[in-house]
């Protein structure tokens, strides 16, 4: 049976912000990364980035899977079909960052799940995961009749969707803890005459700006006090380092869909 230290790692993504972060991580760990998926076809950084040194960049995520235990995926939410696709037939397991997902994008990555094993999570921090937990537990105790749950988050002003992930996971895990979903609860980016807030709905709003990676609180408001929980990243590697701690994770688990909860011993 493989031991953790001869895990070999492929990284979707991996000339990304992330994904640099994640060569440092897995090569800290111990663990080999074989190389990784850009989006540029014959990109060439050898030389021009130590880390990348050796690594062998490809555009298809299947030329990457003859030699890998694992592919961590920090992407775009446009791959993320093909790869449920690729990743279920060649049976190689899978750590999915990407967030920004659509509902057809979800059922595609729960579809894979039936036959490889997957930790997905809007984010990899231990911090947010705790966040997580708590946040489901606020929603159970304080009602929407009588506490506004808003959410604000704010990154770094290369970010593409918004609100981020990890605002919309919290917004589902107070749905949850209200019994409900995110869905039916949601209110969108208040603008103009929105009028007047809604009992049990929750709000986001998403800032953006220079190089913050990433901030989020959520804030129950009654007539007579307020909450507030709050999460800060001061660098992507706390992301990159539980990503790799969910690969080490992943490679003994039977097929199915789990969370950072499930990782760290929480679920
Ligand atoms: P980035 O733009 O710096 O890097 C994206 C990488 O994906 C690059 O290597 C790029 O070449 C590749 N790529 C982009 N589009 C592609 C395509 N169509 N086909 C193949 N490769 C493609 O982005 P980033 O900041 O590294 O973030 C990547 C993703 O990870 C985003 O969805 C972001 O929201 C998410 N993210 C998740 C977490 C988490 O903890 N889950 C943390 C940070 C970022």
């Amino acid at each position: 049976m493989m031991t953790p230290h001869s895990l070999r790692i492929g990284i979707a993504g991996i000339t990304g912000r992330m994904g640099q972060g994640l060569v440092c991580s897995a090569r800290e760990a111990g663990f080999i990364v074989t190389g990784g998926t850009c989006r540029q076809s014959g990109t060439k950084i050898t030389g021009a980035d130590p880390l990348m040194n050796n690594l062998r960049l490809v555009r298809n995520l299947s030329d990457l899977l003859a030699d890998v235990d694992v592919i961590i995926d920090f992407t775009n939410v446009s791959t993320v079909v093909s790869h449920a696709e690729t990743l279920a037939e060649a049976g190689v397991p899978w750590v999915l960052g990407t967030t920004g997902l659509t509902a057809d994008d979800q059922r595609a990555v729960n579809a894979a799940a039936d036959h490889i094993a997957v930790v997905q999570a809007a984010n990899f921090s231990a911090g947010v995961t705790l966040v997580l937990r708590l946040a489901r537990e606020m929603g159970a105790v304080l009602s929407g009749d009588r506490y506004d749950a808003e959410i604000v988050e704010m990154h770094h002003r290369q970010k593409v969707d918004a609100p981020s992930g990890t605002a919309l996971a919290i917004g589902e895990a107070v749905a949850e803890g209200r019994g409900t979903s995110l869905a039916a609860v949601r209110v969108p980016a208040r603008e103009g005459q929105c009028g007047v807030r809604q009992a049990g709905t929750i709000g986001f709003a998403a800032l953006r700006g220079g190089q913050i990676v990433g901030e989020h609180k959520l804030i129950f408001t009654s007539a007579t006090e307020q909450i507030e929980l709050g999460h800060r990243a001061f660098d992507r590697r706390v992301f990159a380092d539980g990503a790799v701690q969910a690969a080490k994770w992943v490679v003994f688990q039977a097929p199915g869909l789990y969370s950072m909860e499930n990782v760290l011993g929480l679920a």
